[in-house]
Order: structure tokens, then C-alpha cells, then sequence
């Protein structure tokens, strides 16, 4: 991603990340973060101790990559010392201070004493930062006061900011964490009466919430913005508040980031930077926020079509497949080998296209058989498209032929491709410009599915964050809790994430940790295709199951366990539960509603196809009938190229 255009202010957002905020080495890691677009980077002091090089060495190298160091950190267990810890106190300061002046960086954050040998005391702590700011001074430097959550004295920003404003220094300011603010619930408007110059730096993190010990969750759990659950873009509302136009700095510390890819990390922070900022300047239209114009989050209004690549060769599993489902072949591809299968309001693109220049061709070879690209309905396909843009998606588009339509488009999870398509009566334009009806067919009554509810999309779990991060950023969703799914080869994690106000686009990412798990094999074996299953919908599962079945569908076979514990579970009547298995229905009810489920058997590398029908306001996924359907296909699987754990 580009750094931002400059906008109002005549100066661009300044973005910065702590280097303990990614994984790597430090070469790698500075070189990723230039790479995502920032313009600084914060130097936690380890990081280049234990790579061993001097710190006129890690100031070139930050240099040579185009970074300012925005921050020296940290420094600790500084204020309200008794002797002879105060002197050692200064004397440690003032070696970092030379330290500082060989990395070119002037600000140093001093996070507040958690020594127990340390004293409480507001003046006590301001006079020792007036004196710490007059030895700064003649050092150059700048120093800035962080409020720790769990600091013995000060754990409050309020009180961090008293302490400054006594100190009464130019060479001292306040460095405010929105971890350190949010996740002891302090109302960030207080921030709003802070003067933005006495602000030196404002480092951002999200978090899950969790209820756990503070230093435990902000060393392990903290994530991106936008990632968790901390109301980050009202801690930075307040902080706009202020005037305050220093650099936006990332510090996350987070177990299973350090193991990350250090590019894509530094994308997922560039992207929730920018997301964070545009959410901040539509909230506060009278502040000039130096972040780039793009279309509001766009609203998802469903999915138009799946297109499946597939060889010539494999086609006909794929056809017989949809046929058992009840679709029909209903057009054709004017140029070339792509046919449309339709039910209802369910479009599924077979394409055999061998143009050597196309993409279906290249996924094809990567991920066999797999469906790799999906059409979703927006309001206005080019504003998605530069969202999307914006927020540093990689847009995608291939050679057309005469008479194919431009549609504009990116790539989402597992190189899969996302067409943005306008919701508007325009829209069967598109499919009469480049299909021709095939008409030779006698059409088959059709098993009463009316529409995509939701598509399941599979990814390693240490990059779910990042297209959970991708979906919500770019587009107007919401995300449901995570549930954990239990499989015999490891955990799976699963969230959904659904258009609002209304549920017109559904999709749920599934995080697999281990290859041993369905999920797992799936992406192992489809080297990371993308979408594992598409879940269709019916008004009427007894209907559509008696119609599969005369259409020669195999379900997905269910335990007989399965209805035994159904049953006693709900109190369900024996002759409901009776019907429910004899067409291997899986149920689940909440308060709100009811959901049935069947599962065709897997097909390619592990994809199937779910049918669901939703009764009253049912919002869920039957998380809870996962590990059954697991089983099921566990059992079934063969041994060639078949997933079996
Ligand atoms: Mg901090
Ligand atoms: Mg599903």
C-alpha cells in the first residue's frame, strides 16, 4: 500500500509500529514495515541489542529504508524513587540519551514505575520529570510519560497527564496507549481536554476482551484495531480532539504474531491505521484528518454468483453434482468454455476456459478444481473497488475478449477473486452480454433452493485475523462471536461476518490450526484455495430433501447418535426426529428460531455443498453440529486424495 496522499493539513498521516509488533528479523522487520506503506517505526531496545548492531548502524538502516525512529522505549521504573535508586535513575536515563542521539531519534517513553520500592506522589513524580526534562534538554531530546494499566502509582492517563502538567517542561509530554486507557474502561473524552502538543506519541492497539490479568493481556492478546473488541475509534476521536498531529505508532505485542509473516502483518497494521483514521473522519467531521478519500464501508447485498475453474476432464463430476442438486444448465459463454447453472437465485459458473492467459487456468493448476471467485452485490461496484483500493487490497483484472464486460474486482482469501457487481436492474445485462441461453435442455424441476445464504471460506487460523480484518475494513459487516469447533485433529476456529443492518451477505472464515483437521487437509491439499463450502437455501428442507433424493443426491450420512442426543437434547417428538434423520438432517434451534442442515458428501479436495433453511429469526451456523458433520466426513473419506486425518 502507498503511504497516504497529504490532505488538508499539508502534512500526510504519520504512521509508525513498534518492532516488537512483528515477527522476524530486525533487517526483515524494518524492511516490511517500509515495505506496507509507514513512515516511521518505533525502536523497542532489545530488538537491536539482540541483533547486535550499534545504534548508529540500525539508524542507517532505518534510514536506508526511507523511516523516521519515531520512539526509543522503553525506559522503566523511572519516577518517585527513593535514593540511591533516584540518582541510578538519572544515570541510566542520560546513557540512553546518547544512545538516543546515535539512532537520530529524539522522544523516549518513560512507562510508569512499577518498582516497589517506588513512591507515590504527584509532585513527588513532577519534579523528578522537571529534572529529567532540563537533562534532556541539553541532550536534544524529548522524553514522553505512558501510563502503564497496572503501574504501582500511576495506571490512569488522568493522572499520567497531571504529573506532566506539573512537571511543567517543554522536554516533557504524555504518551498515550489506548490499551493502557481502554482496558481499564477510563472514558477516553478525557483525553479531549489534554493540549494535542503536550501529546508526544499515541501508540494503538486493539484487544479480544477478555477477563484476565491486564499485564497477561496486553503482552499476549493485544491485536490490531479493528481486530478486537476496544473502542479504538473513540479513543482516537479524542485524540483528534485535541489537535494533536504526531505519528499514529502501532505496539502489539501478540504470541502468535511473532510467528507471522512479518509482510503481512505490516499490511494488516498500515490497513487498520487507515481504517481506523477514515472511521475517525466521517465520527468528527470538523477535524482535518489527514487520511485519503474513499468511499464509505460498502454495503454487501449478497452473492451473485460462484465460479467454479475446473479441467474439461472433471467437469462432468462437477455438472452431475449441481444436476443432483436440482440446478439447470441454462446458458452458455459466448467465446468461451463457461457454462451458467442456475436455481432460483443461485448462479454457478462451471469454467473449462483453457485461454492460456486466463486465471481460472493458473488456480486450476495451483488448487485443482476449487471455486475460486465470487460475485457479491454492492450498491456501486467501482466505489467498492476503490475502497478496497484504498485499504490495500490488490485489485485484480485479466485480458477480456470482444463483448466481455469489464468487472471490476479483487483478490481475497487463498487468491481467490472477489467481482464487484451493481445491484440494479443493469445488472442482467452482464449475463445477456456474454451468454447465450442454451435452450436444446429440457429443464428438470428444480429442489426448491432459492438463494446463497452464506459461503464458508478456510484459512490457516494465523491469518484469519487478517481477512476478518480485510471483510470488516472494506465493507459494512459485523462480526459474531468466535466459536471453537472441535475436530479429532485439532481445534478449528470459527467467526462469521455479516452485512448490516440486515444479513444479506453472510460468510464464515474458519481458522485451521493444524493440517490433522478437515479444514486443515483442505488447505493442504488445495494449496489455500479459498471457499470450502456454499451453503444454499430452501424454504422448505422436507421438500427439498425428498426432491434430492429422487434426484439421485447422496447426502452426508449422520450418526444415528447424532438424533439420539438431538433429541433428548431439544425433547424434540420421536416422529420429528425420525424425519430429520431419515434424509440425514442436522438441527439446531436458539431462542429466536430454528435451523436445519443437510450436507452433500465432499467433492475435489474436500469441498461440499450444506442446504440450510432458517425458521423464525434464526442467526447462527449450527456450530454446534460441526463435529458431527466432521465425523461423517471423516468416515467417508478415501484414501486417495481424500481428506483423512
Ligand atoms: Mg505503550
Ligand atoms: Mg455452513
Amino acid at each position: 500500500m502507498a503511504a497516504p496522499a497529504t490532505k488538508g493539513l499539508g502534512v500526510p498521516m504519520r504512521t509508525s509500529i513498534a518492532t516488537v509488533s512483528i515477527s522476524g528479523e530486525f533487517p526483515d522487520k524494518l524492511a516490511a514495515i517500509a515495505k506496507a506503506g509507514f513512515s516511521g517505526v518505533e525502536i523497542f531496545e532489545n530488538d537491536f541489542l539482540t541483533f547486535d548492531a550499534s545504534p548508529r548502524e540500525v539508524a542507517k538502516m532505518a534510514r536506508d529504508h526511507g523511516l523516521d525512529i519515531t520512539l526509543f522505549q522503553p525506559f522503566r521504573d523511572f519516577e518517585g524513587m527513593p535514593e540511591p535508586h533516584r540518582t541510578r535513575a538519572f544515570e541510566r536515563a542520560e546513557r540512553k540519551f546518547d544512545i538516543m542521539g546515535e539512532l537520530g531519534t529524539d522522544l523516549m517513553l518513560i512507562c510508569s514505575n512499577v518498582s516497589p520500592v517506588s513512591l507515590g506522589g504527584i509532585d513527588r513524580a513532577a519534579a523528578d520529570f522537571h529534572e529529567l526534562g532540563e537533562r534532556a534538554a541539553k541532550h536534544g531530546v524529548r522524553v514522553g510519560y505512558e501510563a502503564l494499566a497496572w503501574g504501582r502509582h500511576v495506571n490512569d492517563h488522568r493522572d499520567a497527564w497531571e504529573i506532566v502538567r506539573r512537571a511543567d517542561h517543554t522536554q516533557v509530554g504524555i504518551i498515550l496507549d489506548s490499551f493502557h486507557t481502554l482496558s481499564r474502561k477510563i472514558d477516553p473524552n478525557s483525553i479531549r481536554s489534554i493540549p494535542g502538543d503536550k501529546i508526544f506519541i499515541v501508540q494503538l492497539a486493539d484487544a479480544p476482551l477478555f477477563d484476565m490479568d491486564l499485564l497477561y493481556w496486553s503482552r499476549h492478546f493485544r491485536n490490531m484495531p479493528g481486530e478486537g473488541d476496544l473502542p479504538v475509534v473513540d479513543f482516537m476521536r479524542a485524540v483528534a480532539a485535541t489537535g494533536y498531529t504526531g505519528p499514529l505508532s502501532l505496539e502489539i505485542f501478540n504470541d502468535q504474531f511473532r510467528g507471522g509473516h512479518a509482510r503481512a502483518l505490516a499490511e494488516d497494521g498500515h490497513r487498520s491505521l487507515v481504517y481506523i483514521m477514515d472511521q475517525v473522519k466521517r465520527q468528527e467531521p470538523d477535524i482535518r484528518i489527514a487520511v485519503p478519500d474513499m468511499p464509505d464501508r460498502i454495503t454487501a447485498h449478497g452473492v451473485e454468483f460462484v465460479e467454479f475453474t475446473t479441467a474439461p476432464a472433471e467437469k462432468a463430476n462437477l455438472a452431475s453434482l449441481l444436476g443432483t442438486l436440482g440446478f439447470n444448465r441454462v446458458a452458455r459463454h459466448r467465446t468461451r468454455s463457461v457454462d451458467l447453472y442456475r436455481q432460483g437465485d443461485i448462479r454457478i459458473v462451471i469454467n473449462t476456459d483453457q485461454t492460456g492467459d486466463s486465471f481460472a487456468v493458473s488456480s486450476y493448476s495451483v488448487h485443482g478444481t476449487n471455486a475460486y471467485a465470487f460475485g457479491m452485490k454492492v450498491d456501486n461496484a467501482m466505489d467498492a473497488l476503490k475502497r478496497a483500493a484504498a485499504l490495500g487490497a490488490t485489485t485484480f483484472s485479466e485480458p477480456r475478449k470482444a463483448g466481455e464486460v469489464h468487472v471490476p474486482a479483487i483478490q481475497g482469501v487463498g487468491n481467490g477473486v472477489i467481482y464487484f457487481l451493481d445491484d440494479s436492474a443493469k445488472l442482467s445485462t452482464i449475463w445477456d452480454a456474454e451468454f447465450v441461453p442454451v435452450e436444446e435442455e429440457a429443464a428438470q424441476p428444480t429442489a426448491g433452493l432459492t438463494r446463497i445464504d452464506h459461503l464458508a471460506q478456510t484459512t490457516h487460523y494465523d491469518e484469519m485475523l487478517t481477512w476478518l480484518l480485510f471483510y470488516t475494513s472494506i465493507f459494512s459487516t459485523r462480526r459474531t462471536p468466535m466459536v471453537d469447533v472441535v475436530d479429532p485433529g485439532g481445534l478449528v476456529r470459527s467467526q462469521a461476518i455479516e452485512s448490516v443492518p440486515e444479513p444479506t451477505f453472510r460468510l464464515t472464515m474458519n481458522g485451521a490450526d493444524s493440517r490433522k483437521t478437515f479444514a486443515g487437509k483442505f488447505l493442504a491439499e488445495g494449496f489455500g484455495t479459498s471457499i470450502q463450502h456454499i451453503a444454499l437455501a430452501t424454504d422448505d428442507i422436507f421438500a427439498t430433501a425428498n426432491r434430492l433424493a429422487e434426484l439421485g443426491f447422496e447426502a452426508l450420512p449422520i450418526s444415528r447418535n447424532y438424533y439420539d442426543d438431538l433429541e433428548a437434547r431439544f425433547g424434540l417428538e420421536p416422529a420429528f426426529s425420525d424425519a430429520l434423520r431419515a434424509a440425514s438432517i442436522l438441527y439446531d434451534r436458539d431462542d429466536r428460531g430454528e435451523y436445519f442442515q443437510i450436507y452433500s458428501r465432499t467433492f475435489a479436495e474436500g469441498f461440499f455443498f450444506e442446504i440450510i433453511e432458517r425458521r423464525g429469526a434464526y442467526g447462527g451456523y449450527g456450530a454446534m453440529n460441526a463435529p458431527f458433520r466432521i465425523a461423517a466426513q471423516r468416515r467417508l473419506s478415501g484414501p486417495a486424495g481424500m481428506p483423512r486425518g
